[in-house]
């Protein structure tokens, strides 16, 4: 067998071996009973996740990257000739803007810059001043700086002002906590491969059933309308060709999240994993790119250590088995990105923090 690489990108992840098994465990047709058996089970353990969803959202399910999923509940969930709200503070709330620009649509961009929170001061005050403006786009995890978004203090925003909100929870969802009772959410989007374990190839958009039922859909688009993939998967069937063997992955990878204690146990295994990385680079004169208090729990991002591309870190660590991430865009030349979501284990931790040392540990030290 070939060693073992360990993901320490945003998705994909390092799957466990039960959830690669799964894998290559059968083929199935998209069109017969089993695989819309399947699919029904997926979509309850999708809701189940957060109780509190249960009764009010519903998952639907989309065979492609985690942009088809916010694209999807862009394309559906804002109405043509809308005006929306769109928070950025980083690559994820910039590219939900060039979304709806895409799409025809109207938005007010509130963009900071990428190291700083979500100007929550001018989207108050922008909601107050334009009655035009009823939904909200935002990112819940920034995953391009690894901020965790304060959406108890946008939410606290939206209540004031009576408007709903479309959450990219791409980076979050089954690792942190979600304010379904409490965000003014009429749906979020979220992918297999992220905080759920699962293989890439499937996506979805969990939405308040009142939307979805009303049948009403923004989308300009054949592939991207979900609100023809809700009516179908009522009965377990989509119209369109799913990736049926990263759905049998995902229904293992699920089964394994609640096995564990569901997305608490996760987020708890993701905090003490980034906070042991973040306080071991820390002390090895790696600084942090953001300040503690900013970051979630499923990935950080440091400064290139002074005359170390990030090639060569990069390169470096490849050899010993772990693959990092680069800063995008701008980024790139400045910070480089740790994520820890995935099968990762105590000793790889403490392989991971080895090699750290033994390149920018002193002698002495
Ligand atoms: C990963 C990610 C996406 C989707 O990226 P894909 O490459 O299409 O899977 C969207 N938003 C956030 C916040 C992400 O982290």
């Amino acid at each position: 067998m070939t060693k073992r690489m360990i993901l320490l990108n945003p998705g994909p992840v390092t799957l466990t071996e039960r959830v690669r098994a799964a894998l290559h465990r059968e083929d199935l047709c998209h069109r017969e009973p089993e695989f819309a058996e399947l699919v029904l089970d997926i979509k309850r353990r999708l809701a189940r996740i957060y109780p509190e969803a249960e009764a009010d959202y519903e998952a639907v399910l989309m065979t492609g990257s985690g942009t088809c999923a916010v694209e999807a509940m862009v394309a559906t969930f804002v109405p043509k000739g809308d005006k929306v709200l769109v928070i950025a503070n980083g690559i994820y709330g910039e590219r939900l803007a060039a979304m709806i620009e895409a799409q025809g649509k109207r938005l007010v961009l509130v963009r900071s810059e990428w190291p700083e929170p979500m100007n929550l001061a001018e989207v108050d005050r922008l909601l107050a001043a334009d009655p035009e403006l009823k939904r909200v786009l935002a990112v819940h995890n920034e995953t391009t700086t690894g901020r965790q978004n304060d959406l108890a203090a946008l939410a606290r925003i939206l209540k004031k002002h009576g408007r709903r909100l479309l959450l990219d929870t791409v980076s979050s969802f089954g690792g942190e906590e979600i304010g379904f009772a409490d965000w003014n959410l009429d749906a979020l989007c979220a992918v297999a491969n992220k905080c759920l374990h699962g293989a890439p190839g499937i996506c979805f958009v969990m939405a308040r059933r009142e939307l979805l039922d009303s049948g009403s859909s923004g989308a300009a688009s054949v592939y991207l309308d979900l609100i023809k993939y809700y009516k179908e998967q009522k009965s377990g069937f989509s119209p369109f060709t799913q990736a049926t063997h990263v759905c049998v992955a995902l229904q293992e990878a699920l089964a394994e999240l609640e096995e564990g204690g569901g997305w608490q146990a996760r987020r708890d295994r993701y905090r003490h994993l980034s906070r042991t990385i973040r306080a071991e680079l820390d002390r090895l004169g790696i600084r942090r790119f953001l300040p503690e208090d900013a970051y979630g729990a499923v990935i950080s991002s440091f400064l290139l250590p002074p005359g170390v591309p990030y090639d060569r870190l990069h390169d470096l660590l490849k050899k010993e088995g772990f693959v990092i991430y680069a800063g995008q865009a701008g980024l790139y030349h400045s910070i480089f990105r740790i994520a820890n979501m995935g099968d990762i284990s105590d000793s790889d931790l403490e392989r991971l923090l080895a090699v750290f040392r033994k390149r920018f540990g002193t002698a002495s030290a």
